[in-house]
């Protein structure tokens, strides 16, 4: 389907973020269209007819705003993007992000992206020039053909892998997400050691995972898309997500499986978060 893409003038552009330091989101909405995507709650604030993945909002004054901002905000981290990919096909012509990251480096600001796009490759001359930038890309599952359900329109698994590791030859500093670890998919132990072998060969950094989180809007989306593909895991993500009990105990194998894969990948320094 033809994605619906609208200008709109933001108000800011850089905002405080809970975690700490700042995030950055040049568009609302992302063609990747991910399934278990968090930042579905956003249409509840921008409201389109459109189905998650099919509209984007371009904040056209995205640089002119960041300007103004920049004259008060004090350097820090910033997370780019938080609730969008700011390497989604859009930037390809807009190049929002890479003219805000730009901005923000010469202004002594860290920037640590997070995408599924082969698109940051464009930009990663600039990244590796100004040296404040790590360049980080999420992966849920190494599988392509689950990769596709689950995210049909981000990059595949292995491109994503192929960023790191030229942003490695560039000397940049690197990130993996591998989040959330999806149920029956991509949570067994054998899927979970090959992505951390994967990590420590890629000799990323900072390794960060998290296990699937019953956010708002994620469940319809889940469930339709399961109930078309996959029928027989349904009734699983259903406890995940709802069954209190059961998800707890489920969160502690989780995580007991990721220390042991770290382990055994001997990256276990480097695993900067886990669910
Ligand atoms: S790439 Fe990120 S922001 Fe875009 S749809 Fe997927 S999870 Fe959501």
């Amino acid at each position: 389907m033809k994605p619906v893409i609208r200008e709109i003038a933001a108000k800011t552009i850089l905002n405080r973020s809970k975690a700490g330091g700042y995030s950055l989101n040049c568009y609302i909405g992302c063609r990747h269209g991910c399934i278990y995507c968090y930042a579905r709650y956003m249409q509840r604030f921008h409201p389109h007819e459109q189905a998650w993945g099919d509209f984007v909002d371009v904040k056209v004054n995205a640089v002119e705003v960041l300007h103004r901002q920049l004259r008060r905000a004090e350097p820090g981290q910033v997370f780019v993007s938080s609730a969008c990919d700011a390497y989604q096909p859009e930037e390809s012509r807009r190049g929002l992000t890479r003219r805000c990251a730009q901005l923000l480096m010469e202004r002594g600001f860290q920037v640590n992206i997070l995408t599924k796009s082969t698109l940051v490759l464009r930009d990663l001359d600039m990244y590796a020039g100004y040296g404040r930038a790590r360049i980080g890309v999420t992966v849920t599952t190494p599988d392509e053909t689950l990769a596709r359900l689950w995210e049909p329109r981000a990059a595949l698994p292995g491109r994503r892998f192929e960023v790191l590791r030229a942003a490695r030859q560039m000397g940049l500093a690197t990130s993996v997400m591998f989040g959330p670890l999806l149920p029956g998919v991509s949570d067994d132990a054998d899927t979970i050691e090959l992505l951390f072998a994967k990590a420590a060969l890629l000799e990323v950094d900072a390794i960060w995972t998290d296990a699937l989180n019953p956010r708002p809007k994620v469940w319809p989306a889940i469930r339709d898309m399961l109930s078309r593909e996959r029928h027989s895991l349904v009734s699983l993500y259903r406890k995940a997500l709802f069954e209190k009990a059961w998800r707890e105990s489920y969160l502690r194998s989780l995580r007991d499986r990721i220390t042991a894969a770290a382990r055994a990948a001997d990256v276990a320094d480097r695993l900067a978060g886990c669910p």
